[in-house]
């Protein structure tokens, strides 16, 4: 049967309650064929000691500073400058690097939109206010739309929207991968 006559926002609808109904990103999105996502929900925990690992900034001051950039409004700063480690003359411009990272990941900065740095090959991002995920970088190369990375449902909803309007090709390796069997 042909979907055609339904737009785009009716499949991406469709397609919510179809991957509810199924579990099927619960079920796959952790991994690589599908976007390799990780949702935290509101446990900025994960997110800091990437951030940390990846910017060399990892004292426990260092964690709690960032959990905190984390946690507070967009664009703020805790108050508590953690103190540099003997020997580290880059921590005020490793701390600036951080904060800015932050400041680009925050949900208003719509960064499914706006690609931000990744952290060793994962992009980190506030999907919802505070609802924090993670994704492979190297998804971003079968995408259709940056919308779809903001978290697993859409990334999920707007393939199905893609493929059931036209837009994905038959030889889109995620046509074979499941979109034409659901
Ligand atoms: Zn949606």
């Amino acid at each position: 049967m042909s979907q055609s006559y339904f737009d785009w926002t009716t499949l991406h609808e469709i397609a919510h309650a179809i991957d509810d109904k199924k579990g099927f990103m619960k079920a796959r999105g952790a991994t690589a064929p599908y976007g390799g996502w990780a949702e935290y929900g509101s446990n900025v925990a994960p997110v800091a000691q990437a951030a940390a690992a990846h910017f060399n900034f990892s004292t426990p001051a260092a964690l709690k500073y960032i959990k905190g950039l984390l946690e507070g409004a967009a664009n703020s700063r805790p108050s508590d400058k953690p103190a540099a480690p003997p020997g580290r003359a880059d921590w005020n411009v490793v701390r600036q690097n951080v904060e800015t990272w932050v400041d680009s990941i925050r949900v208003g900065k719509e960064p499914w939109a706006n690609l931000p740095q990744d952290l060793g090959g994962r992009i980190y991002h506030e999907a919802y206010a505070n609802s924090w995920v993670s994704y492979l970088k190297a998804a971003r190369s079968q995408g259709i739309k940056g919308y779809q990375f903001r978290a697993p449902g859409e990334w999920f909803s707007e393939l199905y929207a893609a493929y059931n309007s036209g837009v994905l090709k038959d030889s889109h390796p995620l046509v074979k991968n499941f979109l034409r069997d659901l």
